[in-house]
């Protein structure tokens, strides 16, 4: 049998949050955000639950590739642009809308032959200060892109730093509008956090300075997979957003301790009274964050409790004494859903690691395996038919 720890994607849960990014959108059209592997869910086994979404939006050639060798016709945007000049033919050969950041990018676009003019969508830096043309040069990057035979549309793209904050997002949108109100091109803004907090409606668009962000296209990431992108001021069911993907092991042994026992690598937790502790298969080889302290909650057979001790390389000990019947196999949940619906949110577990959602998805180790739940009940099935047959 392998170690008992498993990943699962929940592709309808995938689908559930695209529609909650959607309709908090007003109907913008949605980049589906699947970069770094989809969050490390893995490209293919989002594939499902994202399609309905209205492009792919990832930053490597070879994810584009993936997305084009699953079948997907429609658009799909680079989020940085190209790297170098030989890119542009697999944009041109893949039909990959990209972005153009800096005047490299131009002089690139400038050089390259072909006859099939490319979609791009050009980036103002209205404040980030990461990627793309400073306000006061945005307006001659355009002019001087609109001249080239090798562009065709040019859409008008920013990204925003605090939208999942209190200093928001109107003040990078009055630049980026103040630059940007004549000039023809789609608009595409907004990250999860943006889409969530920030979207208005376009029918009251005009009625005001302040009512939010109008956008054609949005870009969400992080809420496709159930995280909140501002934990937490909200949580992910606040918006009504489901986990994506749940980490889950088993329990591979128990240990009964006595006051001041302690448990693990430094002892340093110490038994206040008699304890049942339980072993789990999953540490920091596993992406469990080795720095989640005690008290990180888990759920074991679904019910909520706590990890103690420091977190090994491929275990982590939990605190069993609200649950005396659990032992030896019981399922103990990481992040994500329990087998008797419970939730675990994974921004919680983060918040204790000092980190984001975002992190421990992309972090989850390469030796566990990862199954999609609708395969995953196949499985069981599989399994339990098999058993019944040898009985
Ligand atoms: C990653 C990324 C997004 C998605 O951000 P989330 O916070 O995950 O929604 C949107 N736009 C750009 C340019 C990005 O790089």
């Amino acid at each position: 049998m392998p170690r008992p720890i498993l990943a699962t994607i929940h592709t309808q849960a995938l689908r559930n949050n695209l529609a909650q990014a959607r309709q908090r959108a007003f109907d913008a059209r949605v980049w589906a955000v699947v970069k770094a592997n989809a969050y490390g869910h893995g490209i293919e086994r989002v594939f499902e639950g994202l399609r309905g979404a209205d492009g792919f939006a990832l930053l490597d050639l070879n994810e584009a590739q993936r997305v084009r060798d699953l079948g997907w016709r429609g658009p799909i945007l680079l989020l940085e642009g190209v790297f170098e000049l030989r890119d542009l033919e697999l944009c041109s050969r893949l039909d990959l809308w990209h972005t153009v950041h800096c005047d490299a990018q131009i002089d690139m676009l400038a050089a390259h032959k072909t006859n099939l003019p490319q979609r791009v969508f050009l980036k103002m830096n209205s404040g980030m200060n990461r990627l793309g043309f400073a306000p006061e040069r945005y307006r001659s990057a355009w002019t001087r892109l609109n001249a080239l035979p090798q562009v065709d549309e040019i859409s008008l793209m920013t990204h925003f730093s605090d939208a999942d904050g209190p200093a928001g997002v109107a003040a990078q949108v009055e630049v980026f509008d103040s630059v940007t109100h004549d000039l023809p091109g789609e608009r595409s803004l907004s990250n999860s956090a943006a889409t969530l907090r920030h979207s208005a409606d376009p029918a009251q668009a005009g009625a005001g300075s302040g009512v939010g962000v109008v956008s054609d296209w949005v870009r969400p990431g992080i809420a496709l997979y159930g995280s909140a992108p501002d934990f937490p001021g909200h949580r992910a069911a606040d918006w009504g957003l489901q986990p994506g993907m749940t980490l889950a092991a088993k329990m591979i042994a128990t240990q009964s301790i006595s006051t001041r026992a302690s448990v693990g690598y430094g002892s340093s937790f110490v038994a206040p009274g008699p304890m049942q502790i339980g072993v789990v298969a999953c540490g920091y080889a596993d992406g469990y964050p080795r720095i989640c302290p005690t008290g990180t909650p888990v759920l074991v057979d679904g019910v909520r409790t706590r990890t103690v001790g420091r977190v090994s390389m491929d275990m982590v000990t939990v605190d069993l004494t609200p649950l005396p019947q659990a032992g030896l196999g019981s399922e103990v949940t990481l992040w994500g859903r329990a087998a008797n619906g419970a939730v675990l949110d994974i921004d919680e577990v983060a918040a204790c690691a000092q980190t984001v959602g975002y992190e421990l998805m992309c972090g989850l180790a390469s030796r566990v395996p990862v199954v999609l739940e609708e395969q995953r009940d196949t499985v069981h099935a599989h399994n339990a038919r098999e058993k019944s047959k040898n009985l």
